[in-house]
């Protein structure tokens, strides 16, 4: 099968290698549709911990696909079944896991982050995944390539949970990239009024042309922005999707008393810590939060949000490829082209 494995930083190769083989328990899934993700980017860009020459890792966590095969004792998952996949494999024992969060697992696992993703024609699921519940079935009406950019609207749902959104709250988000956009669309489904802020006026465009309640604003003032936006007022919700630390500590001074933050995306470890005006923290009664990955029942109910014609994360999807074009999709989602960019299989 063709493959794009990860050799180390800056090497990334298309190449073919034999269709894994199951065992016991274990599904093979053909994969369907699989999207690229920011992480992809930064494997791509800096390497990643234990991936070399000798042990190369097939990319890609974002996906869908058909049963191709079952092995032996494998319940539920049947030949031709047509599944999505929530791709944080947690240890199911510790008491993270026994909560739901395996995503937050010590012993964590996950397809194209630690075992071999999806931007393969093929995909081992092994036994735990598939009792554990990362994976289900597609819902009639959702297409692969819909369940594939589910999971980044997940993550941006565990967030948004945090925000404790309510109807007629303004929100500001910055960063205008797919997570951006899930977040604005999923605080638009929660009736805040959103405002985006980005460096780039053509993904601002983009999401204002998508969605009902977005305002964007570009330029150098952002803090007058915000005063226009809540007429004086502050806001109620903000939530950072870039991993600039200026950003963070830039947040606190534009909210409204009893004001949300999530910190949505981490910050480099040289580039830490991060100082903040505490005092605002306290004077202002501010809830300041962070998120990380989703869990496998955010997955699943952001995945009903998209059945149910809630989100169309459709709007999302600016690019295609096929499999043998996914360099070309890599260098197109580096250069911050385009919102969402998803390998099709036919
Ligand atoms: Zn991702
Ligand atoms: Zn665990």
């Amino acid at each position: 099968m063709l493959a794009l494995r990860l050799y180390g930083a800056g090497d990334i190769r298309l190449e073919e290698m034999p269709i894994p083989s199951i065992g016991p328990g274990e599904l093979l899934l053909k994969t369907e549709a699989a999207a690229l993700c920011g992480t992809d980017i930064r494997m791509w860009q800096n390497g990643m911990k234990g991936v070399d020459e000798a042990h190369p890792l097939v990319l890609g966590h974002e996906f869908a696909g058909t049963v191709v095969q079952t092995g032996e004792g494998v319940p539920i998952y049947r030949e031709g079944m047509r599944l999505a996949m929530q791709p944080n494999i947690g240890c199911g024992l510790c008491d993270r896991c026994v909560r739901g969060d395996f995503h937050l697992c010590d012993d964590y696992r996950a397809f194209g982050i630690n075992m071999d993703g999806a931007f393969a024609e093929y995909v081992r699921i092994p036994a735990d995944a598939v009792t554990r519940g990362n994976l289900m079935l597609l819902p009639e009406g959702v297409s692969p390539a819909e369940a594939a950019v589910t999971e980044p609207l997940s993550c941006a749902y565990n967030g948004f949970l945090k925000c404790l959104c309510q109807p007629g709250d303004l929100a500001l988000v910055v960063g205008a990239g797919p997570i951006g956009f899930c977040h604005a669309m999923l605080l638009n489904m929660g009736g805040a009024k959103v405002l985006v802020n980005d460096l780039s006026r053509e993904r601002l465009a983009d999401i204002k042309a998508h969605l009902p309640y977005v305002d964007t604003y570009w330029g150098e003032d952002l803090p007058g922005a915000v005063q226009r936006f809540t007429r004086g007022r502050g806001l109620d919700i903000a939530i950072t999707a870039c991993p600039v630390p200026s950003v963070q500590a830039a947040m606190l001074p534009l909210m409204n008393y009893g004001g949300r933050i999530n910190f949505f995306g981490g910050i480099p470890a040289a580039k830490q810590p991060v100082a903040l005006d505490t005092n605002l923290i306290h004077y202002r009664e501010l809830i300041v939060t962070g998120s990380t990955r989703s869990s496998v029942a955010q997955f699943r109910k952001t995945l009903e949000f998209v059945s149910q014609g809630l989100l169309d994360v459709e709007t999302m999807i600016t690019h295609r490829y096929p499999l043998r074009d996914i360099l070309t999709a890599f260098e197109n989602a580096k250069a911050a082209k385009g919102i969402k960019h998803v390998v099709e299989f036919r």
